[in-house]
């Protein structure tokens, strides 16, 4: 067998992980855990309660899910759930369950997500069938408790994800609630991507002597990092490859790596950039040292222009003529970030970083401007008519060189033996035609659309519409997209929100723009100048008889 120099395992062995679940990682291709997942799971493990602050993005799900796996492992109940994941939205639901899921498929566990507008009898079915792992949202688990579908007397774990988000949806008396219905014993832990005093309460009165963590908080040194053009783009999931492919298109890297999370990832990207020409070879820690230097080799003498890595793989990779760093995703530290573009840029030379984010990642490329005190910059995607004018470029450029350098003698009778027919003009056209096409740039391409960035992907079909269409484009430039943490539930309607900040921030109502009421919150758009104005007017005043929170939409462009 081939000697790895990657222990794939290990780093996860490390932390009194159970056989079952490192197999399970090492199924889906994790190499090493994250910064969160290091510092989270050993003390999680040991049962002790814990306080994350950690955004998207981090793999706080796998830092909170795999003790919660290994807990059940050690006892299981035939009845009600041992474990409930608090979260503040269906989408988030959904996720977090299909990530214990995955994690936890050859142990068999039993997992269900609850939320609001969804059949309830389905999830009635299962809870009588008994389930380990219920992730929910506060609404809907309060429902079940208060039907007694939902018996919490067995719970030995309990997860309150993206805290923060669900206090802003008005979820906290239903936490409440729901935590009395635990038993005094439980283990509660506990993440938020921000730490406002409000969550430091909750965590004062639920929690016993919490762990404490924070990710990225040194600032970087300004000699460490290197200059290079940092730029990001904002893409759906199901859009990445194609996205990656169109930059890749108009960035042309001589040399390149793209990083990738897990090996699956790795293989599937490098999979994609063939198909779509490129030569791109794939390294990870499955490869044995003598695949990785044959790999490396081809890179250095330049028949390989790009390589798909994990962050295992490239470690202690030094490739002179790198142009280019890709992030397919964002990587799951700041640091991470700042250590992977410190391969591009060497010895003054131009490099650029370049990121590919989903939009509830976009809090995450907050974090790593903050801690390089650089800016990231927001790029669009290349249309497809950029794509086309990017590739007739090239062609143009590659016929250029090809007058200047080759030497063309040999195709002359080709040419003299058209000249009687055709135009020496036409032939040329031709020629290029042929030229292009064999390059692949007529390529058909379909648009690849800007996501609608809603605030951490909220049930979209909750959402009321006062203009239709406009809002769901994304707030223009000049428009601020203010997030109301109060909607339909309190009765709201587009003409309470329109009479109060009219009415406190002195706005014209026609300066109002598009306006969404989902059961929970609602979001309003308003001039960018004026948008400082209306937060701290609500401040002071109330709608409905509420004080609800007002702030910037946290993941608008
Ligand atoms: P989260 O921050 O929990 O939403 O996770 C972000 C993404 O990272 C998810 O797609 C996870 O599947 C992935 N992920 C989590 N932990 C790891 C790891 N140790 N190695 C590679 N990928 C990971």
């Amino acid at each position: 067998m081939d000697h790895h120099p990657f222990e794939s395992e290990a780093g996860f062995a490390g932390l009194g992980l159970r056989a079952e679940l490192l197999r399970a990682l090492t199924n889906l291709g994790y190499e090493e855990p994250t910064p969160i997942q290091q510092e989270a799971i050993p003390p999680l493990v040991a049962g002790s309660d814990l306080v994350g602050q950690a955004a998207t993005g981090t793999g706080k799900t796998a830092a909170f899910a795999l003790p919660v796996l290994q807990g059940l492992i050690a006892g299981r109940s035939d009845v009600g759930p041992a474990a409930l994941v608090l979260v503040p939205t269906r989408e988030l639901a959904e996720q977090v369950s299909q990530a214990v899921h995955r994690y936890g498929r050859d142990l068999g566990v039993r997992v269900l997500p609850v939320y609001g507008g969804q059949p309830i009898g389905r999830q009635l079915q299962a809870l009588q069938r008994g389930v380990d792992v219920v992730v929910g949202t506060p609404g809907r688990v309060l429902d079940h408790i208060e039907r007694a579908t939902l018996k919490l007397s067995d719970v030995r774990t309990v997860v309150l994800d993206e805290a923060d988000e669900m206090l802003d949806m008005g979820f906290a008396e239903d936490i409440e609630a729901i935590l009395a219905e635990t038993p005094a014993t439980r283990q509660t832990v506990l993440f938020s991507a921000t730490m406002p005093p409000r969550i430091d309460s909750i965590a004062r009165r639920h929690l016993r002597d919490p762990v404490r963590i924070t990710m990225g908080r040194k600032a970087v040194a300004p000699g460490e990092l290197p200059l290079v053009r940092q730029s990001a783009y904002v893409v759906a999931r199901a859009h990445r490859s194609a996205a990656l492919g169109r930059i890749l298109d108009v960035e042309a890297p001589t040399a390149a790596i793209v990083f990738c999370r897990t090996r699956e990832e790795v293989d599937q990207v490098t999979e994609t950039l063939n198909g779509r020409g490129y030569r791109a070879e794939a390294l990870h820690g499955g490869m044995s040292q003598d695949q990785r230097d044959r790999v490396m080799g081809r890179l250095r003498a330049g028949s390989t222009e790009l390589l798909v890595a994990t962050d295992v793989a490239a470690r202690g990779l030094d490739v002179e003529q790198l142009t280019h760093v890709i992030n397919f995703n964002v990587p799951s530290a700041p640091e991470a970030y700042v250590h992977r573009i410190g391969r591009v840029g060497r010895a003054g030379r131009e490099g650029s970083a370049i990121t590919l984010a989903e939009p509830r990642e976009q809090r995450m490329l907050k974090a790593i401007e903050r801690l390089t005190g650089q800016r990231i910059t927001l790029e669009k995607l290349p249309t497809v008519t950029d794509l086309r004018a990017r590739r007739l470029e090239v062609t143009r450029t590659s016929l250029q060189a090809s007058l200047e350098t080759d030497d063309l003698e040999r195709f002359r009778v080709v040419l003299d033996s058209l000249t009687d027919e055709f135009d020496v003009e036409n032939i040329a056209l031709a020629a290029v035609k042929l030229l292009h096409e064999a390059a692949g740039g007529d390529r058909e391409e379909d648009e690849i659309p800007t996501p609608v960035v809603p605030p951490e992907g909220r049930n979209a079909q909750n959402r009321d519409s006062r203009q239709g269409g406009r809002s769901s484009r994304g707030p223009d430039a000049g428009v601020a997209r203010l997030f109301f943490g109060i909607g339909r539930r309190a009765g709201i309607r587009p003409q309470d929100l329109v009479g109060a900040i009219a009415g406190e921030a002195g706005l014209n109502s026609r300066d109002i723009g598009a306006i969404q009421i989902t059961d929970r919150f609602s979001l309003v758009e308003v001039p960018e100048p004026a948008a400082e104005k209306v937060i701290a007017a609500m401040q002071r005043s109330t709608i409905r008889g509420r004080r609800p929170t007002v702030r910037r939409e946290r993941f608008a462009r």
